[in-house]
């Protein structure tokens, strides 16, 4: 029976809950707005399956990719609305023109992030760019399983972590099963970001939320939130539930000691921003988003071959050092623990001590975390 007793070593991919046979593990919001499962002993019949699906449990050994590419999707609208190249989206039409399903992280009514699945172009939409909270999985590791059973396409995409617990989930591979890794750093607390959002606006009022506006340019990009009477616009650098998360404070523990980075997903296909293209490929390089895409796999190798996009050969070791999030995991700060004392006494308020960061100092920042 899982038990968790060290929240480092949970990733919250809800693989065991929905695993579990006698349907007997709760998950549970903890004071940082994160969920841990929690069994009922009086229910478990000590089947063990829920550890047997856990990604933290049964890491895998770190791999490089078979070839990595920078690349860039051909349709100007798609990159603008991509968080990156827009390869997630040239994927995912190529899944759905093939009669198959994609699975991606959406905001649902409530702005909360959630995992959903489409069956439409439209429906892609929702889960275009970065969504800087965790996502929960919900039961979509068994919708996902019952598609692949009636023999239809599967497209599921996630962070690292989630991919790592759907194959523990599946325990056996699929012909019919593509999967995308998204590279990240960390997910942030869906408890902080739910009080941001309304110390912004009811959340009934907003509109659209980018957190990761594009529209000026991709390295400085902003999180921007429409609402009726209020809406926002500001850079990382500026805004204070960005600042929480670039600092690393609001981070889910196991992002400190992620299970799943550098191949240990066992995706097809990893996806992350190209930083560093301006120097190692300039020519892919537009300041509007480019991709830097893993093919792990032959059956990723295959599919991205299938695809119309711009895509140049990169070489993975030199691109790498521009990106540690890849292989390394976030370092915990000293701070963290403060910031979570804090907001335990003064609730949201807590994000008002962050200070806005000078363009230079910012640049610093995101040196080291890169480093
Ligand atoms: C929380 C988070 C942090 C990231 N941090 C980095 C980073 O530090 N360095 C880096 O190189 N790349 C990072 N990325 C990945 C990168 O920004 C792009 O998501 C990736 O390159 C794909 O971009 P795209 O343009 O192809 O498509 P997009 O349309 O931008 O991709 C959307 C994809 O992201 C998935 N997604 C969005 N939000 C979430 C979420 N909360 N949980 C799970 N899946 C989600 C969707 O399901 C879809 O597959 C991060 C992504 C996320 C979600
Ligand atoms: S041991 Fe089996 S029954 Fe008990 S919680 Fe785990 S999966 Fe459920
Ligand atoms: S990492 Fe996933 S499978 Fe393991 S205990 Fe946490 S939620 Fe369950
Ligand atoms: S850093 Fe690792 S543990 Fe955290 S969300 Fe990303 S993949 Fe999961």
């Amino acid at each position: 029976m899982i038990t968790i007793t060290d929240k480092h070593r949970c990733c919250g991919c809800e693989a065991c809950v929905q695993r579990c046979p006698k349907q007997c593990i709760l998950f549970v919001e903890d004071n940082e707005g994160f969920l841990y499962p929690t069994p009922d002993v009086s229910v478990c019949i000590e089947c063990g399956l829920c550890e047997k699906v856990c990604p933290v449990l049964n890491q895998g050994d770190p791999k490089h990719p078979l070839n990595a590419y920078a690349a860039i999707n051909q349709d100007d609208d798609i990159r603008a609305m991509s968080s990156s190249g827009g390869i997630f989206t040239s994927m995912a039409e190529k899944i759905i023109e093939d009669g198959g399903i994609v699975f991606g992280a959406r905001f649902n009514d409530k702005w909360e992030v959630e995992h959903h699945y489409t069956e439409t172009h439209e429906g892609l939409q929702e889960f275009r760019k970065s969504k800087y909270v965790q996502s929960r999985i919900g039961e979509t590791y068994i919708l996902a399983e019952n598609f692949l059973k009636q023999g239809r396409k599967v497209l599921f995409s996630g962070t690292s972590c989630q991919i790592a617990g759907l194959n523990y989930f599946l325990r056996k591979p699929y012909d019919n099963l593509l999967t995308i890794d998204v590279v990240c750093h960390g997910v942030a607390s869906p408890k902080i970001w739910r009080e941001y959002l309304h110390t912004v606006s009811p959340v009934e009022d907003i509109h659209q939320i980018s957190m990761k506006d594009k529209a000026i340019s991709w390295r400085g990009y902003k999180l921007t939130i429409t609402g009726k009477n209020n809406s926002i616009s500001e850079k990382v650098s500026q805004n204070k539930y960005m600042l929480s998360y670039s600092q690393n404070l609001s981070l889910r523990p196991s992002c400190y000691q992620c299970p799943a980075k550098a191949g240990k997903s066992c995706s097809d296909v990893t996806l992350a921003d190209y930083w560093g293209v301006e120097k190692l490929i300039p020519e892919m390089n537009d300041d509007r988003g480019t991709s830097f895409v893993c093919a792990n796999t032959s059956k990723g190798e295959f599919f991205l071959k299938s695809l119309s996009v711009k895509m140049m050969k990169a070489d993975y070791a030199s691109s790498v050092p521009f990106n540690a999030c890849i292989e390394r995991s976030t370092i915990e700060p000293a701070a963290r623990t403060a910031f979570w004392e804090s907001y335990q006494n003064n609730g949201i308020a807590v994000l008002q001590s962050l200070k806005p960061i000078r363009a230079n100092i910012f640049k610093r920042i995101i040196r080291r975390i890169v480093k």
